[in-house]
């Protein structure tokens, strides 16, 4: 009898990513996330994190978070809709809904959590949910438990969107458009003034995954609909508080109807536990931070333009992106994948983005920028991919 415990199936399915190159181990923090990280043991400028206001070990915030739990322990006990509604949420989704300056906001415990629940609850059989190429696996994944059919444009191709929108928009009900704020592999931003002229021409609604916009895009990081003054154009307009913010959630932005539906039809919501108070704590505590004052922007984008600059210089390829993403271009996929083997045993954690998560050729780089890094690393790090670029022929 073969043992079905063994899992066979799986340990064949492992065996071909490792005869494929991809099998992978996790690299283990012993750290803070900050500008330097302890990484798989040793002390590293850390170029990887979504952390970019350095919020996720800011002592502001670990302080309010610490304050919350003594208030108010360390779970929430239920979801929302039965006992785990505490003021303390109430009040953080007050804060966003003014920080986003929208009528409401509504949270989520991730991120994904938000894209996977609330793409669902406001579509349905009779939809079309169109949706850009590269958009995020959440936004995927969210589109797949609604019931609306689904359709895809080529990435901020406007061309291609209204194409879709002339073929199909006459067989369905409603039309939902998806895109993401800032898009993370290449660090480009939307064309969301243009998407949202289309989708009023068509009569659709609009939704914007702003994970790597919040914090980062807008007055004081307020996100792509106000970088791009849309307000009242955008319908739903999403965050998340696991980035920029510095801890964990996600939200929707948007208007009181949206609110009153999803809180009766958001599953991850209605069937999971809400955030703890010690995130509900930091992120309260981080948004005002961002109200009160652009300091932590100004310098996120003052380092990122330093860097940027510096790289290019070098001569690296740091493409075309438009925001605190940089990336920088190798080509092949195996010489992307040991630059950054090097530059890590030479003192900078940055991680390599290869095929299928880029085109094929296009196997780069990602460093992520921060306000938490001062000038000296950021010179240090460019100091160290100069040295293994040219230990590699990757600059002359
Ligand atoms: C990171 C990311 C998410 C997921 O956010 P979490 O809060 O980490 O779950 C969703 N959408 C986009 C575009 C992202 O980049």
């Amino acid at each position: 009898m073969s043992n079905v415990h063994e899992l066979g199936f799986l340990k064949d399915k492992i065996q071909e990513l490792k005869d494929q190159g991809v099998y992978r181990k996790l690299p283990i923090l012993s750290s803070p996330d900050d500008a330097e990280i302890i990484l798989n043991g040793k002390k590293v400028i850390n170029l990887s994190s979504n952390n970019y206001l350095g919020f996720a070990n800011n002592p502001r915030i670990k302080k309010a978070s610490i304050a919350m739990v003594e208030k108010y322990g360390a779970g929430s006990g239920a979801v929302r809709t039965i006992v785990g509604n505490m003021d303390i949420h109430e009040e953080l989704e007050k804060v966003l809904a003014e920080f986003k300056r929208e009528e409401r906001a509504f949270i989520y415990q991730s991120g994904f959590n938000c894209n996977a629940g609330t793409i669902q609850a406001v579509t349905e059989k009779g939809d079309l949910i169109i949706s850009d190429e590269l958009n995020h696996a959440s936004i995927i994944d969210g589109s797949r438990l609604s019931k609306a059919d689904r359709a895809i444009f080529k990435h901020s191709d406007m061309d291609s969107l209204e194409d879709v929108l002339k073929e199909k928009r006459k067989d369905y009900r409603n039309v939902l458009i998806i895109t993401d704020g800032v898009f993370s592999m290449d660090g480009d931003i939307a064309k969301l003034p243009d998407i949202v002229d289309l989708a009023e021409k068509y009569e659709c609604m609009t939704y914007v995954d702003d994970a790597h916009g919040s914090g980062v895009l807008g007055e004081n990081g307020r996100g792509t609909v106000d970088h791009f003054h849309l307000h009242g154009r955008v319908d739903f307009s999403i965050g998340t508080l696991s980035k920029a913010i510095g801890c964990i959630g996600g939200y929707v932005a948007g208007s009181e109807t949206m609110y009153e539906w999803l809180i009766h039809r958001a599953r991850p919501v209605l069937f999971s536990t809400s955030l703890t108070p010690a995130s509900v704590g930091a992120i309260t505590e981080a948004i005002k931070m961002l109200m009160e004052s652009s300091e932590y922007t100004d310098k996120l984008w003052d380092n990122a333009r330093y860097f940027k600059e510096k790289l290019g210089k070098l001569g690296f390829n740091t493409g075309h992106s438009e925001t605190p993403i940089t990336p920088v271009i190798i080509g092949e996929e195996a010489k992307a994948m040991e630059f950054s083997r090097k530059l890590l045993e030479n003192g900078v954690f940055v991680s390599a983005i290869v095929f299928p998560t880029v085109p094929r050729g296009t196997g780069r780089v990602r460093c992520m920028v921060t306000a938490a890094h001062t000038k000296e690393q950021l010179d240090e790090a460019c100091r160290i991919f100069e040295k293994v670029g040219k230990e590699m022929n990757i600059l002359q």
